[in-house]
């Protein structure tokens, strides 16, 4: 299976894309992630990416779709896989159907997570990430444990840079401006469902999983 979660930051596609690796075994490919990957061990792209990301705003089409080229041909990938993150404009969006077609597969499903903006405020001001492993926790939500510590490992929890209220606003209009247009893109090519991404995050996996493809 194929699949691209498309949808504002703090809309849940972390969480859920976590859900969907357990029980289907795709391959996540999160460019967020490798970004972030990227700048924690000072590559080239990382070094450029860094500030970009902490300002909210976006990092060029040609590095990321670089990153996704270049993983998206690893063998792993073969079984299917699940875009988080990618594509976030209209020139990845077209950059991503080359790809595929190369590869000579395509997306099985789009799947778009509505929220409304004040929730994403308070999930992602609330958020704490544990970053060997890329769990999450919310401070109210889904605080851990014990205060600023992961549960497995007791190590402690970082806020991403970019969790911070100003910057949550602008990588909220970023989203308005450059990425939700994507939505119109893929219900014209008939792949899209739009999902309710404010239920809690079972009853989202259960609107998920019923909107895949058998
Ligand atoms: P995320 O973890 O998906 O919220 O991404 C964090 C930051 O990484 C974004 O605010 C952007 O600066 C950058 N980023 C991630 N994915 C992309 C992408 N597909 N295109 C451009 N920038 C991206």
């Amino acid at each position: 299976m194929r699949i691209l979660l498309l949808g504002p930051p703090g809309a849940g596609k972390g969480t859920q894309a976590n859900n969907l690796i357990r029980d289907y075994g795709l391959v996540q490919l999160s460019t967020g992630d490798m970004l972030r990957a990227a700048v924690e061990s000072g590559t080239e792209i990382g070094l450029k990416a860094k500030a970009v990301m902490d300002a909210g705003v976006l990092v060029s089409d040609e590095i990321v779709a670089g990153i996704v080229r270049e993983r998206i041909q690893q063998p792993d990938c073969a079984n299917g896989f699940l875009l988080d993150g990618f594509p976030r404009t209209q020139v990845q969006a077209e950059l991503l159907d080359q790809m595929l077609e190369e590869l000579n597969v395509s997306l099985d499903r789009v799947i778009e997570f509505q929220v409304n903006d004040e929730a994403v405020v308070r999930r992602l001001s609330g958020r704490r990430l544990h970053q060997p492993s890329g769990r999450t926790y919310h401070v109210e939500f889904n605080p851990p444990k014990e205060e600023g510590r992961d549960n497995v490992t007791g190590e402690a929890l970082i806020q991403r840079e970019d969790d911070t209220a100003d910057t949550v606003r602008n990588r909220l209009n970023t989203y308005y401006e450059q990425t939700a247009p994507l939505v119109s893109y893929y219900t014209e090519k008939g792949d899209l469902v739009s999902i309710d991404g404010m239920q809690s995050p079972e009853e989202v996996y259960t609107l998920l999983r019923n909107a895949l493809p058998n």
